[in-house]
């Protein structure tokens, strides 16, 4: 073991990026305490869809089995350009065995952490941390009610916003690069798809873009997102756009019987192509706190679970030397990086070509008739696409 029993690693946050931080970490012997404002179960809002990849990660996690009563299955999309350009393709295997899952934030992150637990971490809850203080022998993070506690290496885990950033001196993501997404949830619904998640490019409602996502039991999450600069600047409200997308007469045809329940929540989510500022002295941002989400989709669960396995590489090998400064923690930006930078980037860019109604129709329809450059949509929503082919190019450009 690299570690020696002595370091103390503090994790703020307990979604999926402090969870997989925290048991990768414990497994390899470090001391690890895991601070969550919340108290599980608690809920988070998102789509709850699980890509290929993030189940790949929860293997990974040892979390490899998760029952029907509480994932739907998935294994195929459903998508609908604006001009009603219909695409359903199977998911891949070569994407991680191609199966994929939805399932509530609620019992996804409450298993998450009990893992964590057993493999040796310490769970504090209803702990806020409100700003951080550092010396030279260790950093202190300072706690709601005055309670501080120290560490010799502090994860930022605390998602979007997120308060470990701020004290840590890296800037607020401008307006461009971050979007917002609302999701309800509904019951007694009986989808046309109900293996398949869905995706819906309403053309009177782009560039915001909307979701179904079959839930066990005849429930869905349905949700929508639009980066922040656009809907800033439409004066659109997102829970009236969401009212339109439920109105739109193919999502109002997979919704009919069905019936919401709870409220429309929406957060903000952060865009990866933004995500420079990660790495301090004895401190790591992860997950949503760094900005790892796919700017396109607006995934975030794979990379969170994915930069936890990073930061305690990374910590592994700092012990080896015991040098927690920027230089020794050096080897996570190499590690995300070379995993996450140039999806991030190449989604940003395709985000606009996705804004564009008719070429989208143009790729939607070449998708219909070119199993190959059906094969690249389906990375590129998948998040898993890192370029873009000279095929797939003429396809947007001209339909072929
Ligand atoms: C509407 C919507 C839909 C989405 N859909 C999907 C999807 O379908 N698939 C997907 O992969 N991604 C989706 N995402 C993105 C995904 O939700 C995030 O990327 C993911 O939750 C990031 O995980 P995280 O652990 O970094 O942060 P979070 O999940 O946000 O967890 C942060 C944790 O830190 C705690 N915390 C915060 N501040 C403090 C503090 N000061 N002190 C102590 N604890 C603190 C919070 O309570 C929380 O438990 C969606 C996001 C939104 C908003």
């Amino acid at each position: 073991m690299p570690h020696s029993s002595s370091l103390h690693i503090a994790i703020v946050g307990a979604g999926p990026a402090g969870s997989s931080a925290a048991t990768f970490l414990a497994r390899q012997g470090a001391r690890v305490t895991l601070l969550e404002r919340n108290r599980f179960p608690r809920d988070k809002i998102c789509g709850d869809g699980c890509t290929p990849r993030t189940l790949w990660m929860l293997e990974r996690l040892g979390l490899e089995t998760l029952p029907g009563t509480e994932a739907a299955w998935v294994d195929s999309v459903y998508s609908v350009s604006p001009g009603g350009v219909v695409l359903e393709a199977a998911i891949p295997p070569r994407l991680f065995g191609g199966k994929a899952c939805v399932i509530p934030r609620q019992v996804l992150d409450e298993r998450l952490v009990q893992h964590a637990v057993q493999a040796g971490a310490e769970l504090r809850e209803g702990v806020r941390v409100e700003g951080l203080e550092r010396d030279a022998s260790g950093i202190r993070l300072l706690c709601r009610g005055g309670e501080t506690l120290r560490a010799d290496v502090v994860f930022g885990c605390d998602g979007s916003p997120s308060v470990v950033r701020r004290a840590l001196g890296a800037p607020d993501f401008p307006e461009w690069e971050g979007a917002f997404a609302v999701r309800a949830y509904y019951e007694g619904v009986q989808l046309s798809h109900p293996r398949s998640m869905a995706f819906f490019w309403e053309e009177e409602l782009l560039p915001a873009y909307g979701w179904i996502f079959p839930l066990p039991g005849g429930r869905a999450n349905v949700g929508l997102g639009m980066r922040a600069d656009q809907l800033a600047a439409s004066g659109a409200k997102l829970p009236e756009l969401m009212e339109r997308f439920c109105a739109s007469p193919r999502v109002a045809a997979e919704l009919a019987g069905a019936r919401r329940v709870g409220k429309v929540k929406g957060h903000h989510l952060p865009f990866g192509s933004f995500a420079n500022h990660t790495l301090f002295d004895r401190a790591l941002l992860l997950g949503d706190a760094a900005g790892f989400v796919n700017p396109l989709t607006g995934e975030g669960i794979e990379f969170a679970l994915e930069s936890g396995a990073f930061a305690a590489e990374t910590v592994a090998e700092a012990a080896a030397t015991g040098d927690f400064s920027t230089r020794g923690l050096g080897g996570y930006a190499r590690r995300w990086e070379s995993r996450f930078r140039d999806a991030f980037h190449l989604n940003r860019r395709v985000m606009h070509v996705f804004e564009r109604p008719r070429m989208l129709d143009r790729i939607f329809r070449a998708a219909e008739r070119s199993p190959r450059v059906r094969d690249e949509l389906i990375d590129i929503i998948s998040g898993d696409a890192t370029r873009l082919s000279w095929r797939f190019l003429m396809a947007a450009a001209l339909g072929h």
